[in-house]
């Protein structure tokens, strides 16, 4: 399959996240919290595409919701009842939240919102902590990827991530530290007046998945207050941690927040909301808005029933449950780590894990930075995972789902003991 790909796909791909060498393994189906490849494997399925099947795959509500649309149409150039549904809800349990705008992934969503921030506060500037991902608009893409000859002695500094980003987009962001709060403030008042935003994500995947300290948080939502700069949490990925999302755990309410992912029951989506202030720069009622926006796909009804079925199933019982079993999983392969006298820990909240090879604590982008001989067992770990049938993302993390049951929690801690079992011989 991948000989094939490689003649239509560049490099046989199409979404650098899911390149595996020397090839990847092909999804067949899925089911529940199971994935069957096309040589007919089966894996207990930790990746979940990246953390959005919260149900895991072909869930029968989803799937009724999804095929009831279909039936009546997949899209309309009219509005429909399904984004008013899917809107009231997320406001219903976000308090930050009065309105919301649909649009297709969480780039877009987190595109629209900066783009929002901008035109609200008429300013050019953004700040965006530094290895944070937010997708990849090119101001969200700054910094992501910094290798420590770039990193600044003091304050970080704002790196490329993609070859030709031009130098204007470098310009106009401001890259903060995660989890220092001194550092990122003083950086907000240097630049105060002209920073349209501050765009956080409370639990930073690729920055090492730790969750933010409560200061920080709240450090940030003073402080852009005080420059008169909207605070935007990206919550593509941390509204899986609750009912009312990260911001419900930290009881932060920030200007604008991004959705996508698990919103969306499986189809492709993304979300920016907020208070009505703020949300009203898309508002065409008067003329031309502030910041037009359209989409072709945007709250199309098949993602917005999906999403909608997928939102209802998440009560604080689903919850309660995703906690439960992300400490058993934390906790499991924590003790598997001592038991294999193998340097290393797993970080994260609720649903979410990640595993770290590093012997000091992770605080931040820098402090979850792999040396080589961690990227190698951590190399090592995650092929071992995958030939004992669990499928996690290659850099550790791992993301649970409600099918997943007691003997599906106790068969990936195995697994992984297996894993790092593997790793403690390799040292
Ligand atoms: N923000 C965050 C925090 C993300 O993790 C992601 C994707 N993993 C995005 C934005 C971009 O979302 P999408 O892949 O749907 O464009």
């Amino acid at each position: 399959m991948y000989d094939r790909a490689l003649a239509s796909l560049p490099g046989g791909n199409t979404r650098t996240t899911v390149f595996m060498k020397p090839y990847p393994i092909y999804a067949a189906r899925g089911e529940g919290c199971r994935v069957w490849d096309l040589d007919e494997n089966e894996y207990i399925d930790c990746i979940n595409n990246f953390t959005s099947l919260i149900h895991g795959h072909a869930h029968p509500a989803l799937l009724e919701a999804a095929k009831r649309q279909l039936a009546l149409g997949s899209a309309f150039g009219l509005p429909t009842e399904s984004e008013i549904d899917l809107a009231e809800l997320l406001a219903s349990r976000l308090p930050a939240v009065d309105q919301v705008r649909f649009c297709n992934s969480g780039t877009e969503a987190v595109m629209m919102a900066l783009k929002a921030a901008r035109a609200f506060t008429g300013r050019s500037k953004i700040a965006k902590c530094e290895g944070a991902y937010h997708g990849s608009y090119d101001y969200a893409e700054v910094s992501l990827d910094p290798t420590p000859e770039a990193w600044g002695r003091n304050a970080p500094v704002s790196v490329a991530y993609a070859r030709g980003t031009p130098d204007n987009v470098l310009a106009d962001v401001i890259t903060i530290p995660f989890n220092d709060a001194a550092a990122a403030v003083s950086l907000i008042r240097e630049h105060g007046s002209e920073l349209a935003c501050v765009l956080v994500d409370p639990m930073p995947n690729r920055a090492g998945l730790v969750p933010a300290d409560k200061a920080y948080l709240e450090a940030l939502r003073s402080v852009t207050r005080d420059v008169g700069a909207l605070l935007i949490f990206d919550e593509v990925i941390t509204f899986r941690l609750g009912y009312r999302g990260a911001q419900g755990l930290w009881e932060i309410d920030p200007d604008l927040t991004t959705l996508g992912k698990i919103i969306g029951g499986g189809f492709p989506v993304g979300a920016v909301a907020g208070r009505k202030e703020f949300m009203a720069v898309f508002d065409p009622r008067h003329g031309k808005p502030a910041l037009p926006h359209g989409g072709t796909f945007s709250a199309n009804p098949v993602t917005m029933r999906a999403g909608l079925a997928a939102m209802e199933l998440l009560d604080d019982a689903a919850f309660s449950r995703l906690d439960a079993m992300g400490n058993e999983v934390r906790t499991g392969i924590d003790e598997a780590f001592r038991q294999n006298g193998v340097p290393g820990r797993t970080v994260g909240l609720g649903s979410l894990l990640k595993v770290h090879f590093a012997d000091r604590p992770i605080r931040d982008y820098r402090s979850a930075w792999l040396n080589e001989e961690e990227t190698r067992r951590q190399a090592v770990f995650s092929r071992g995972l995958l030939n004992r049938g669990v499928l996690a993302a290659g850099y550790g993390l791992f993301a649970l789902s409600t099918p997943m049951t007691d003997a599906d929690v106790d068969a990936i801690i195995t697994a992984a003991s297996g894993a790092l079992s593997e790793v403690a011989a390799s040292l």
